[in-house]
């Protein structure tokens, strides 16, 4: 491998090369350091070097009673691995080595089905199913999308038992056999690679990825975008929401062109500039809804304030310090755009901040700020009708305590895993002034460490009101 692709090992990644190569399943497998230490992970399979590694997985071949034939090595690198994740180079993800993700077509289907825009190392087979299989209708989607064989007696048990029995068949006979329409998280590569696999996983391979697109700022859906934002509202409800206006099939008289059409949902404050995961959904037709182009306007301005007058919370609490003191000063769809890059900068310098929480003092602190009790439900939809959502019928059911928890956990971890890796991904058109406030950081994590978090609290509200006051200052006055 030649030096410069060296140097963009991930962290996480190179462990994962430390922790493999001491591992005693590859006792007796070749491998080098380079004079920095590293491990030499890529070697060419027909170099001398090559050939020495091959020996090794033919006679792993011969020990696991694996013929050798096509495929034979993928088989014994998945057998072998100790524990079946693999860290991906690039991005430092940890992957399922396993059959467990949905290929490009099955994706497709699940979230045209849902209401979803996950990717494809997003969630493996098993979370996907635990999380979208609540009801009948559901359980016929995966029975029939994987042409499972179910008798009539296994029918007939508790949705709960229904959805464990799906999972189990669809390991048994798709992820235990490696069957399409499910993939690796990871492609095998003997013996060139250490492992066995490929360095990059599924995550890197598609870097076309719309959905992470940082201006794609209205995109919204139950992606993990959703949770890194640490925005407040149901965003549960507001997703499943969302979900309805994508399953939807019938066309209804687009407001804004006229045209009898399907309707997509346009989310009215977007959760990136700190507003609220809501259900302010504005109904437009595909058309119009792309030609708006995400763009922030004025009318949206004057629907969200129309909302607060109603009594509706529409800005998360760390957000409303800007949004109260600039959203009657804009005039114009000129202003609405420059107020989002003011709110941008505002709610990324709060991230930036939590961040710096997280890393010094854990989560106990920050946890109080998010909101898993809104994993709990399960929500259904009657009368669902794009232009009239004041007249929705909203059934909520709560999920049983598995789903709960499983839900609320990935909701936390998603929100924290955003701030671990935040300066990695922080967007090149931010200006961080966090600096300049240390010692009051360095006050609020005293107070925080010390479990005063009453003071903390107070402490906290006060340098966000500063820090916005300050970039309001900079950006717009
Ligand atoms: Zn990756
Ligand atoms: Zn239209």
């Amino acid at each position: 491998m030649n030096e410069a692709i060296d140097r963009n090992w991930h962290p996480h990644f190179r462990a994962y090369t430390e922790m493999i190569v001491n591992h005693p399943n590859y006792k007796g497998l070749f491998y080098e350091r380079a004079e920095d230490g590293r491990v030499k992970w890529v070697v060419t399979g027909k170099s001398e070097k090559g050939q020495l590694r091959q020996a090794w997985w033919d006679k792993q071949c011969r020990i696991l009673n694996i013929p050798i034939e096509k495929g034979c090595y993928a088989s014994a690198a998945r057998k072998l691995h100790p524990t079946k994740v693999k860290v991906c180079q690039c991005c430092g993800k940890s992957l399922s080595i396993l059959y467990e993700y949905p290929n490009k077509n099955l994706l497709k289907k699940i979230n045209a089905h849902f209401g979803l825009t996950l990717n494809q190392t997003d969630c493996t087979i098993k979370d996907i199913i635990g999380q979208n299989c609540m009801n009948k209708a559901d359980t016929l989607f995966w029975i029939d999308t994987f042409g499972l064989k179910l008798t009539k007696s296994d029918l007939d048990v508790t949705i709960a038992a229904l959805r464990q029995k799906i999972i189990d068949l669809v390991y048994k006979d798709f992820v235990d056999k490696c069957q399409s329409p499910l993939s690796p998280g990871v492609m095998s590569n003997c013996p060139d690679r250490f492992d066995g696999f490929h360095s990059d996983g599924l995550c890197c391979r598609e870097k076309t990825d719309k959905g992470r697109h940082t201006d794609n700022m209205k995109t919204y859906t139950q992606d993990r975008r959703a949770y890194e934002e640490w925005a407040d509202g149901d965003f549960n409800l507001a997703n499943r929401l969302m979900g309805e206006f994508k399953k939807g099939s019938k066309t209804y008289v687009c407001p804004k062109c006229g045209k009898r059409r399907k309707m997509t949902a346009d989310h009215i404050g977007p959760i990136s500039l700190g507003f609220c995961h809501s259900t302010n959904f504005a109904p437009l037709c595909q058309s119009c809804n792309s030609s708006k182009n995400n763009r922030f306007s004025k009318s949206d301005i004057d629907k969200l304030i129309a909302l607060e007058k109603s009594g509706k919370t529409v800005i998360s609490w760390h957000s409303k310090v800007i949004w109260d003191a600039l959203k009657t000063k804009v005039k114009n769809d000129e202003d609405a755009k420059k107020l989002s890059h003011v709110m941008v900068q505002c709610h990324q310098n709060v991230l930036k901040l939590f961040s710096k929480i997280y890393t010094t003092c854990g989560t106990e602190y920050l946890e109080r700020f998010l909101h898993p009790e809104f994993a709990f439900y399960d929500y259904r939809f009657d009368d669902f009708n794009p232009l009239h959502l004041e007249h929705l019928n909203i059934i909520k059911k709560e999920l049983d305590s598995t789903n709960k928890r499983k839900n609320a956990e990935r909701y936390k971890r998603v929100a924290f895993e955003s701030l671990e890796d935040f300066d990695d991904k922080a967007n090149r058109k931010i200006t961080f002034v966090i600096e300049q406030y240390e010692p009051t950081v360095q006050k609020l994590i005293a107070l925080i460490k010390s479990k005063s978090y009453t003071k903390a609290d107070s402490l906290l509200k006060d340098l966000i009101r500063v820090m916005s006051m300050n970039i309001k200052r900079a950006m717009w006055d």
